[in-house]
């Protein structure tokens, strides 16, 4: 073993922190221990079953083989058709490649586009695996901390600010995992002048864009024009809007050399995403939409109950948070608890600790914003049954309460 050395990269290279909190609740329900798991941004609802016949299908009809390594034409078609449908935006099939999940397309963007010397605009929080994708592209990820007051969005003038010759690209999560912050319409106009008049490219990750509660709208990034359109890279893919995420299928729409190029990259690293799962998201994207916005209202529900719940908090604890427009995710600010006794008498210095506790003492698991790049907070995801929200709610509140 000592004399096996990982390559630069990988040896600075960390676990998806998201992954890691989830496998560590894991082997303590494997221990026979009743842990709340909040920890993984995951629909709990089973795909819908259209989608599932449509996979049996495919299997029986024999698409069981390789399939281009960029997608098959039909999906391409169908994520065009879905965003002519829904949007109103024209795509071609040549703009579109399919990949084994939107975190392999956002990685397949970054290593055809960026390498040493570019720098990456990412506004904190933000997703665990955008600081640590950017650096095995071997780019500079340029943090933008946002705060509470401005619902977690980047302002026009931040933006602007942090543009230095060497920007290559803006990461955007709207929705945004983990704040849920979705951003007004006029601002992400806004940042898109400047991506224009300084010619920025955009990479709007737009996962959870069918997620949006009362108050909130999604616009497309693509949706301000066509010099905008130009110079977006929308990531998406069925994982949320169709609760899909074992299937492994994203998608990249953007200028067709990019895609080009992203598409010869997948060709030499895993070839097509599964073929079957390609069947499957044509009938997601095709097929009746309704399970959507059933699945949508189900979150709503939860979202409402947890802001219920947490709403109390803010005077009783002094935790603070924004609340989500979209996505399904609380992620709150717990540094009023920091170095105060809490339940049991326990005492902790920072949100990783506060997790820890939470774990061994509560048996409810949540993410650290550490991880996030916001220290001081922790993200609770409720796309979870309502049962299990008030459990995990009232042992969390059991346990700052001390
Ligand atoms: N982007 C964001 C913001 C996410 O939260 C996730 C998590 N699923 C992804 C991308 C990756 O999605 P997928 O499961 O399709 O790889
Ligand atoms: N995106 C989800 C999350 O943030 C799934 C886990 C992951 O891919 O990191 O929990």
């Amino acid at each position: 073993m000592s004399s096996i050395r990982l390559s630069p990269a990988l040896q600075k290279l960390k676990p998806s922190a998201t992954l890691a909190a989830a496998a560590k609740a894991k082997e303590l329900k494997a221990k026979g221990i009743n842990v709340l798991d909040f920890t993984l941004g995951e629909p709990d609802f089973i795909t819908p079953e259209n989608v599932r016949l449509a996979a049996t299908a495919a299997m029986n009809a024999g698409h069981t083989h390789y399939t281009a390594s960029g997608g098959i034409v039909e999906l391409k078609q169908a994520v065009c058709a879905a965003y002519q449908r829904d949007y109103g935006l024209q795509f071609k099939p040549a703009q579109v490649l399919i990949s084994c999940g939107a975190k392999h397309s956002i990685h397949n963007v970054l290593s055809s586009l960026c390498g040493p010397g570019d720098e990456v605009i990412i506004p904190a929080p933000y997703w665990v695996s955008y600081s640590a994708l950017v650096e095995l592209a071997g780019a500079t990820p340029v943090i933008i901390d946002t705060t509470e007051a401005s619902g977690f969005c980047m302002s026009a003038e931040q933006f602007k600010a942090a543009i230095t010759p060497k920007t290559r690209l803006l990461m955007l999560n709207n929705p945004s995992n983990p704040t849920g912050c979705a951003y007004p319409v006029a601002l992400l106009e806004a940042l898109a002048r400047i991506a224009v008049e300084k010619d920025i490219l955009v990479l709007s990750d737009e996962i959870y864009e069918k997620l949006i509660y009362p108050g909130a709208e999604f616009r497309s990034f693509a949706s301000f024009g066509p010099d905008v359109a130009e110079r977006t890279i929308i990531v998406s893919g069925v994982s949320k809007a169709y609760a899909m995420t074992g299937w492994r299928i994203g998608w990249t729409i953007g200028p067709v050399d990019v895609i080009k190029a992203m598409d010869n990259l997948q060709s030499q690293e895993t070839s097509n995403p599964c073929s079957i799962s390609q069947y499957a998201a044509v009938e997601a994207l095709n097929g009746p939409q309704d399970s959507v916005e059933a699945m949508r209202v189900e979150f709503e529900k939860r979202r409402d109950y947890v802001m219920e719940r947490m709403r109390p908090w803010k005077s009783r604890f002094g935790i603070t948070f924004a609340e989500p427009g979209g996505a399904f995710y609380a992620f709150f600010n717990v540094s009023s608890c920091f170095g105060r006794p809490l339940a049991g008498g326990t005492k902790v210095a920072d949100a990783s600790e506060f997790c820890t506790a939470l774990l061994e003492k509560a048996h409810v698991a949540l993410v650290t914003g550490d991880a996030f790049g916001a220290p001081g907070y922790v993200r609770l995801s409720f796309a979870t049954g309502l049962e299990q929200l008030k459990a995990g709610l009232d042992a969390i509140e059991a346990f700052i309460a001390g």
